[in-house]
Parts: structure tokens; C-alpha cells; sequence
């Protein structure tokens, strides 16, 4: 394979690891010259955690271990294919004769010595780290495995973090947070999201169906589709202050279903995803597209079937398999309702207050494409 077709990569791996660390540094060097797009880091907890006898740590670790580890060692992942996982040190030897000459991060003794390069190749990964251990260039070595408050959906250092917990080392409980990622069909946009949603509804109404009919047409099948039981549109509904946009915001459009139509529903117009749908109202939450949202580990999230219908009116609706409802279903009211009590900001706009984002609070008037409802009812 050539690093010069641009690919993004996956690393998983702990901590503290030196393995990892020198996966890493090779990353940032072949990014450093385009030679590779997107990194993402994968960690979960401290490499030593098992010996610091941690029973709640233990078993995370190991599963972690066992789900992401090649070979022992940290495990890369080319465009999320996995029939291209190798291990950290079959990755370091791979790129270490297209990185002579190109920046390792490492002290010019170190890498200006032919003998090194030649180790790199034969040895993989530990002539990295062993290399620079008591050198300046250490403490720029691990900081690209930073300590500190676990780092969830933020770039840093040109890498995307996904952390998991464990009780030691720096990291707070595994038990303590928990996040999934929302992206849409082609990557380009990308939010995390913090927790569990408020609720969870398939909505087959007369406006969200064909919205996200029509965007599943646009995006050519290069989008997720929103679509769900033939005609409902799944829908994972957060408060906004639990949602971090990663990165292509400048992506999202807003669209409404008619000229006039006043609910502008949000979507990556890389590959027409739908990413919000629904809803003028300035409620703390937004509902996003259930099914570009993945677990953590990168499993696809699926609550199962949450029906809230609407529109009963629809020429679709004795189609829709039950239990659904003609209207708003009673469990989603008293959800709705629960925010209008005092402390819970029904109206409040948590961290995207004022957020030009198109789609999450845009004034329709601004938004200027739309489609017909007759072409899509
Ligand atoms: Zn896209
Ligand atoms: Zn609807």
C-alpha cells in the first residue's frame, strides 16, 4: 500500500504506553507531510493499570485489550478497514524508511545515524522510545499521549481523542462518563456526544419523513440514512450543552420542506446526511439523527424501536407497525413537560446559545433551500 493515497488512521491503545507512544510518533511525523488525514487516538485508561490491582480496572483493561490489541501491541487501523490492522511495531517498521529524512520528532543524533534507521526497520517500535528517553525531546515525545482529564471528541496536537476511564492513574471512573459520536456518511462532520440522549423517538410524520427522503436522494447513498421501519426518521434527542461539534460545522445547511416552510432541519451537505431534524422551537435539545450516532467503541447505537408518530393524517399511517400514535405518545409530553419545571431551562440553549450553526437555531427566512411537499408527501 502507498502512504501517499491519503488515509486516515485509528490507534488504539493505553496510556503511558511506550509501544503507543512510538505509534504516535510516527503518526504525527507521516501527517506532518501529508503522507496520512485524520488521526484518531483511542485510549483507554494507564498501561499499568492492571498492577495497580484495581478489580473495577482490570476488566475494562482486559477487554480493551483483547477488542483493540494486535499482536500484543497497540493496534492500527487504515480508513477503519480492518483487513489493514497491523501492530505498532509492524507500523513503525513499515514508515520508517519513508520517514528518513522527514521530521521523528527525535534528537538530530538519533535519527542522522543510519544505524538507527536500520534498527527502526529490523526492530520496530522500541528504538523509537528507547532512543529519546532522557533527551529534551522527551517530554515533546509524550505529549502526544497528554495526562490529564480524559480527552473526549477534541483535537489536540492534530490527533482526535477518544478516551476511556479507569479508576487509576489520571483518568476518573470508567463508571463516570460515557460518550458517543455522531458522523455523518463521508466523516467530514463530526460531534460527540456526552452520555445517554434525553429520549429516543422515530417520528413518521408528513414533514420529517419526506425531509430526510429527500436528503437521503441528494446524498446519492453516500449518506446515513435517517430512515428507520420505511418511513420513520430515528431520532436521538441531547441537550445541546452535552454536544461537542468536532469539526465541519462550516458543512452543516439547513433545508425546509416547503418555500415557506418555518422548521429548519440541519444536514452535512458533504453527502446529505441528516444531522438535526425537527423543530423551530428554542428548546434546550435538538433531536440528531439516531443513526449516525455510534457507541464509543464504535458500534452502530441501536436502542431498538422508540415510536413517537405524529401526523396521523398520513397516507403511510396504517403502514407504520405498532405501537404508534396519531399524535404525540403520553411518555413523550411528560418528557417535554419535565423541562418546563424551575432549573431546567425548557427555553435554554446550553453551550449553543447563539450559535450561528445552520439548523440549530436559524431564522427559516435566512435559509433558502427548501423542497416542494407536493414532490415528497
Ligand atoms: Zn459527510
Ligand atoms: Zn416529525
Amino acid at each position: 500500500m502507498s502512504i501517499w493515497k491519503r488515509r486516515d488512521i485509528e490507534i488504539a491503545g493505553f496510556h503511558g504506553c511506550p509501544f503507543f507512544n512510538s505509534a504516535l510518533q510516527v503518526a504525527s511525523a507521516l501527517q506532518g507531510i501529508g503522507a496520512i488525514g485524520e488521526v484518531t487516538v483511542i485510549r483507554a485508561g494507564h498501561v499499568h493499570s492492571p498492577k495497580w490491582h484495581s478489580p473495577k480496572d482490570i476488566e475494562p483493561w482486559t477487554a480493551f485489550k483483547a477488542a483493540t490489541f494486535q499482536s500484543g501491541s497497540p493496534r492500527i487501523v487504515f480508513d477503519g478497514d480492518p483487513k489493514t490492522v497491523v501492530d505498532s511495531s509492524q507500523f513503525v517498521k513499515r514508515y520508517a524508511l519513508a520517514l528518513k529524512g522527514a521530521k521523528l520528532g527525535l534528537p538530530d543524533s538519533v535519527t542522522a545515524d543510519p544505524a538507527f534507521i536500520e534498527t527502526l526497520a529490523a526492530e520496530g517500535a522500541s528504538p523509537i522510545w528507547k532512543s529519546v528517553r532522557g533527551t529534551p525531546a522527551y517530554r515533546e515525545f509524550t505529549s502526544l499521549d497528554p495526562p490529564g482529564k480524559p480527552k473526549y471528541g477534541v483535537m489536540h496536537g492534530g490527533f482526535y481523542f477518544r478516551d476511556y476511564g479507569c479508576t487509576s492513574g489520571n483518568f476518573p471512573p470508567h463508571d463516570d462518563f460515557t460518550y458517543k459520536n455522531w458522523k455523518c456518511g463521508c466523516g467530514q462532520v463530526k460531534l460527540a456526544l456526552e452520555g445517554e440522549p434525553y429520549f429516543n423517538l422515530d417520528c413518521h410524520c408528513s414533514a420529517c419523513t419526506p425531509v430526510s427522503r429527500y436528503l437521503d436522494a441528494k446524498g446519492g447513498g453516500q449518506g446515513i440514512s435517517a430512515i428507520v421501519e420505511g418511513t420513520g426518521v430515528a431520532k436521538a434527542f441531547y441537550m445541546l450543552d452535552k454536544v461537542t461539534f468536532v469539526k465541519g460545522k462550516e458543512l452543516v445547511r439547513g433545508v425546509k420542506l416547503g418555500q415557506t416552510g418555518g422548521n429548519v432541519r440541519a444536514y452535512a451537505s458533504c453527502c446529505g446526511t441528516l444531522l438535526i431534524g425537527d423543530s423551530p422551537v428554542p428548546f434546550a435539545f435538538r433531536p440528531f439523527n439516531r443513526m449516525a450516532i455510534t457507541e464509543a467503541d464504535g458500534s452502530p447505537y441501536r436502542p431498538g424501536q422508540c415510536w413517537g408518530c405524529k401526523g396521523g393524517g398520513n397516507s403511510w399511517y396504517d403502514a407504520i407497525p405498532e405501537p404508534k400514535h396519531p399524535g404525540d405518545p403520553a411518555w413523550l409530553v411528560a418528557k417535554v413537560e419535565a423541562l418546563q419545571k424551575p432549573g431546567h431551562g425548557l427555553g435554554g440553549l446550553g453551550s449553543f446559545e447563539g450559535d450561528p450553526t445552520p439548523g440549530f437555531f436559524p431564522d427559516p427566512a435566512s435559509v433558502d433551500e427548501y423542497i416542494s411537499k407536493a414532490a415528497w408527501s
